[in-house]
């Protein structure tokens, strides 16, 4: 393990994804780890048993085989630990149990991910943690949201479906002041286009069922802690028994082997589509965070080292009671794009965006907003597919 921490310390970032996590000696040159399937885990004596002075205690506790991927995410987020959970989704949830208690309060981005903002405002209502929303936007000015008794700031950049960047050293700065942890989603940009605990947040969220996996075919979320806030996290998820599978982690780790090479396609082929679409009389707007156009891109520009394969956009459509007949008719009419939830695999999906649960970041007036994940097709012919699209768009 020496050897190749000393040959990857200065690799560049593919070198590294081929080699982290894992070392091809540690199990008879297999390049790849075994898939450890286990619930017992047997002890050589009764004082080892008694102490659980060895590295694996039980199935729930960690494998050689999830353990390859959390040191592979601890080496991509420069965190203290990581852990692996069963789905995105339970990524955010089990931070949130693990930081939060009644009585505190939290701040959540109003641009969150649809499901982190129905888990607030049931589960942790319920359970006595009160929430406010604030604006993706309000970068150092959410000074004045703090309360006295608020505990955690949630951050995701950019947000989900409008794509507001959000000034995360700000926030964390001030964040930090008031004693809060921040956590951060960072799904879309994964930690090869932003790392998170290098700009100040102290809990780096993925949905590693995303770019990750890459092929539509697991659920799986990783939460990577800094050093002072990874102890409590690791007591929250034994607490709560949500660990992920060792099939499903090995397919991650296969997956992040090539991860840097898919999304510099992803980025490439997105890219191409948004300058398109921005110069087509249909759109009314782009909503990319790479692009100049876009009202937050200065942020990612300074921050961000790359962007990912999905954004939406504004069909222009004049009467508010068109927007869904439209929408649907563009929708109906592509054939390579599917119509599909997530992102992050191989193909391209299309859907309209739902912001009716949007509490200060406001929906666009404009048209209807579809979101676009572009997948690895060709991007002529997902070009063609999008003109079917518009084409459809004006016969109803
Ligand atoms: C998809 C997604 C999740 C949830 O991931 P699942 O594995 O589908 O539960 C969380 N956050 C963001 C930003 C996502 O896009």
């Amino acid at each position: 393990m020496k050897d190749k921490d000393t040959f990857l310390q200065n690799a560049g970032i593919n070198t590294r994804l081929s080699h982290i996590g894992y070392s091809p000696l540690d199990f008879h040159g297999f390049v790849n780890p075994p898939v450890v399937h286990a619930s017992t885990v047997l002890f050589p004596n009764a004082r080892v048993m008694e102490t659980h002075d060895q590295k694996y205690t039980y199935g729930t506790r960690g494998t050689p085989t999830t353990d390859a991927l959390c040191e592979a995410m601890d080496a991509l987020e420069g965190s203290a630990g990581t852990v692996i959970v069963p789905s995105g989704l339970a990524a955010v949830t089990v931070p949130f149990l693990a930081y939060l208690s009644a009585g505190d309060h939290a701040l959540i981005v109003d641009s969150v991910y649809g499901p982190t903002r129905f888990f607030c405002d049931t589960m942790l209502k319920r359970l006595g943690v009160e929430v406010d929303y604030y604006d993706p936007l309000a970068g150092a000015g959410i000074e004045q949201l703090f309360k006295p008794n608020t505990r955690l700031v949630h951050t995701e950049a950019p947000g989900s479906n409008t794509f507001e960047m959000q000034d995360i050293p700000a926030i964390s700065a001030a964040a930090h002041r008031h004693g809060c942890v921040v956590t951060m989603d960072n799904t879309w940009a994964t930690p090869l286009y932003f790392k998170p605990l290098d700009h100040g947040v102290d809990v780096s969220i993925h949905a590693v069922t995303k770019y990750p996996a890459g092929h539509s075919d697991i659920v799986m979320g990783t939460v990577s802690a800094n050093e002072t806030h990874w102890q409590r996290l690791l007591d929250a998820h034994g607490q709560l028994g949500i660990c992920g599978a060792p099939d499903d982690a090995y397919q991650v780790l296969r997956g992040l082997r090539t991860m840097g090479v898919r999304l510099e396609r992803h980025q490439e082929s997105a890219l191409e589509i948004a300058r398109w679409l921005e110069s087509r009389e249909e759109v009314a707007r782009v909503l990319h965070p790479a692009l100049p156009s876009f009202p937050s891109h200065e942020i990612w520009k300074r921050d961000f080292k790359g962007s990912s394969g999905i954004f939406s956009f504004v069909l222009a459509v004049d009467r508010a009671e068109k927007f869904k007949v439209k929408a649907h008719a563009f929708l109906d009419a592509l054939r390579i794009f599917g119509l599909g939830y997530s992102w992050g695999g191989f193909e391209s999906l299309a859907l309209q965006v739902n912001l009716n649960d949007r509490r200060v970041a406001k929906a666009p007036t404009e048209g209807p907003v579809i979101r676009l994940q572009i997948g690895l097709e060709d991007v002529a012919d997902i070009k063609a597919d999008i003109e079917k699209g518009f084409a459809a768009v004006k016969e109803v």
